[in-house]
């Protein structure tokens, strides 16, 4: 239990150093694959021995190591955030499809919650991709601990991610008619 918690932990950590990408390139629509991970402030490529989740910042004291500026926190929240989650997670369904599915949301999560913050913008990446995943995930196995274990779960989702996608046309309709 306690090495899964650990491996938990550590996994979380570096899920969370590739979010900090996903949260730093998607507003401006990069590319979060390619190139490799770039001081935001000189664009020095950064080599893998700075990129070490929490022990980088830790040893370069929360600065680049090329210009000497501040590297922003949020770096160390988002890794910490995301490994504690994960670590919930694994204490709640061990090492199963649940987890499975629902580190794929609470990564999601993040992403949206990181960007919203400094953008007031949610992700197309996160909304729309994160219902299709959904779908699919629940398509494949329902989830066993969910408070929603319905028989028809896929239907169900499915039904959830049309009103979804729907309802702010669906709102319009209620409350300004058709125009
Ligand atoms: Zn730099």
């Amino acid at each position: 239990m306690i090495t899964g918690v650990v491996m938990a932990f550590i996994f979380g950590a570096i899920m969370g150093s590739f979010l900090n990408v996903c949260i730093y390139r998607m507003p401006s629509g990069k590319s979060v694959v390619w190139p490799g991970s770039h001081c935001p402030l000189c664009e020095k490529r950064i080599p893998w021995y700075d990129n070490v989740p929490f022990v980088s910042y830790l040893f370069l004291a929360g600065k680049c190591r090329f210009c000497r500026k501040k590297i922003s926190i949020r770096y160390v929240v988002v890794e910490l955030l995301t490994a504690m989650l994960f670590v919930m997670l694994y204490n709640r369904y061990g090492l199963s499809y649940d987890f499975f599915v629902y580190m794929v949301m609470v990564c999601g999560l993040i992403i949206a919650t990181f960007i919203d913050i400094p953008h007031r913008i949610i992700p197309d990446e996160v909304s729309v991709g994160g219902m299709i995943v959904g779908f699919i995930l629940v398509s494949i196995k329902g989830l066993s601990l969910s408070p929603f274990s319905f028989r028809f779960q896929p239907i169900l989702s499915l039904a959830a991610v049309i009103c979804l996608f729907w309802s702010h046309f669906i709102l319009r309709l209620i409350f300004f008619g058709i125009r």
